[in-house]
């Protein structure tokens, strides 16, 4: 899907994503997995799955998305961006596919093991980057839609208008990563540019579907508060200021070997954040309590503990409002 091809030479142009790469025949664009098979795109990773596993929705994370359910979480291989810091990168940008245990799982048995299992509320399209897995993940989304499960993307956000409005018919919820807010660390780091992501987020917004926003913290590279404050108040005026966000913790990995973010930098961010959006948490640190929990807006009581990935009480009722002010807190 999304591409047009050249009849004189034999390329095609994708249009999936903002890369608009023009593939040559037998080659792949930058997400490696578009294929220019004899003039025509092919999708490489269709039905190949890299990772399927219930996990628990806080993991994706999505904190006010059906907290404390179970999520089928399915994985391919490829991605769009090239981020040096990536944390999956065995997956996103394998260096030999024999050694991915990749298998053909039809959408049949992910939608069967997806409405047996208990409490489990969908399917999370995630570990790698699902946007380039689009047709798999469509195919799959469309019947668990009508079987009244919900589906769950977690991405760079990192595609074209018109795919991704193709998708916001049916996909429930995001967590989209917003990795800076500068374009040069998206070009210098991840191979990128920060507009597209901006334009995907105020399109989820607008389509009124839920959104929870990741921003990964990384010593010197997008740790300034100044950047930082201009970022969280773009979130809060145009995206809302009840959008989550989650400033998670960096830990070394594929071609970036630099010290862990420390603590003191995310409590820094958090305060910052806390003054424009309400609900704000930091992930991938041994600190629970304050740092993960949700607390009401409006009446300042805890509504939702987490310790790890397991919800504790939860102070909601079942239209997901505050039990104790009805102030609106989660979807259910
Ligand atoms: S999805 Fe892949 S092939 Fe298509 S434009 Fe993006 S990187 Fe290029």
């Amino acid at each position: 899907m999304y591409y047009s091809g050249d009849s004189h030479n034999g390329t095609v142009k994708c249009a999936l994503c903002p890369h608009g790469c023009h593939i040559q025949k037998g080659k792949t664009g930058i997400c490696g997995v578009r294929l220019n098979n004899q003039g025509k795109l092919f999708s490489t990773n269709y039905s190949m799955v890299t990772g399927i596993h219930f996990d628990p929705i806080e993991k994706k994370p999505l904190y006010h998305f059906y907290p404390g359910s179970s999520i089928l979480s399915v994985g391919t291989f490829g991605c769009n961006l090239q981020c040096v810091f990536c944390q999956n990168f065995h997956i996103s940008h394998p260096s030999n596919m024999e050694i991915l245990n990749t298998k053909s799982v039809s959408l049949n048995r992910i939608l069967k093991a997806s409405i047996e299992y208990k409490d489990n509320c969908g399917i999370a399209y995630t570990y790698n980057e699902p946007i380039v897995w689009f047709e798999y993940m469509f195919d799959i989304a469309v019947p668990a839609r009508q079987q009244g499960l919900k589906n769950v993307m977690v991405s760079n956000g990192y595609i074209n208008r018109k795919p991704l409005e193709q998708l916001l018919d049916v996909v429930d919820a995001f967590n989209i990563d917003l990795k800076a807010y500068t374009n040069s660390f998206y070009n210098d780091i991840c191979g990128g540019s920060l507009q597209p992501v901006k334009n995907t987020l105020q399109a989820i917004a607008k389509r009124g579907k839920h959104l929870e926003i990741t921003n990964l913290v990384i010593p010197g590279l997008n740790d300034d508060t100044k950047v930082f404050g201009e970022m969280v108040k773009w979130i809060a005026g145009e995206l809302g200021n009840d959008t989550p966000l989650h400033i998670n913790r960096y830990f070394p990995s594929y071609r970036l070997q630099i010290h862990p973010t420390p603590t003191e930098t995310l409590l820094r961010l958090r305060t910052l954040a806390m003054e424009m959006l309400n609900f704000v948490y930091i992930g991938n640190v041994s600190q629970g309590g304050d740092l993960s929990n949700t607390i009401c807006p409006q009446c300042r009581k805890v509504v939702i503990e987490r310790s790890g990935y397991s919800i504790g009480s939860k102070g909601i009722d079942n239209q997901g409002n505050c039990a104790g002010c009805g102030r609106r807190i989660v979807v259910l």
